[in-house]
């Protein structure tokens, strides 16, 4: 299904012209308008799904393949030094456009970015109480 208000729809589907590096039945993958870095690009299925929740499981399963492709022909080309996949799903985790998508981010030796989590330090049993949470 496409969903009639969305941009990566529009993009994807070629009803909108957008800088393509592949395109296959399932997806189009264009560079992001506003890059991370050099060669930023995103992995957009044709269809509609909000998240990753929502995507349909035979779309996903093609979803790391195509990643692999993508960052093997980024590394042909553009030489990155080291390479993000990063997936964002609701605003809080910094999602902005509500139609499933997966950042392509090469990385270069001193290209400014830091995409670093802040890790913390649980204090005794808190690691098994979260694993009880999740598991039971
Ligand atoms: P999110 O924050 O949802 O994970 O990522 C959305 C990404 O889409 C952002 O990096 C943003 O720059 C990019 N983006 C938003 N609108 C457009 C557009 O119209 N064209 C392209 N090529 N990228 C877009
Ligand atoms: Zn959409």
């Amino acid at each position: 299904m496409k969903k009639d208000d969305c941009i990566f729809c529009k993009l994807a589907n070629g009803e909108i012209p957008t800088n393509t590096i592949y395109e296959d039945d399932d997806f189009r993958v264009f560079l992001d308008a506003a890059p991370a870095t050099k060669g930023h690009c995103l992995i957009v299925p044709k269809e509609h799904y909000d998240n990753l929740a929502e995507l349909d499981d035979e779309v996903g399963a093609k979803v790391i393949p195509l990643a692999k492709k993508m960052m093997k022909l980024l590394k042909e080309k553009l030489s990155w030094d080291g390479f993000n996949l990063i997936q964002n799903n609701g605003r809080i985790a910094g999602q902005t456009v509500f139609h499933f998508h997966m950042h392509l981010i090469p990385r270069y030796t001193d290209d400014g970015q830091n995409f670093d989590m802040k890790p913390s330090e649980p204090e005794e049993g808190a690691l098994q109480a979260v694993l009880k949470e999740i598991v039971s």
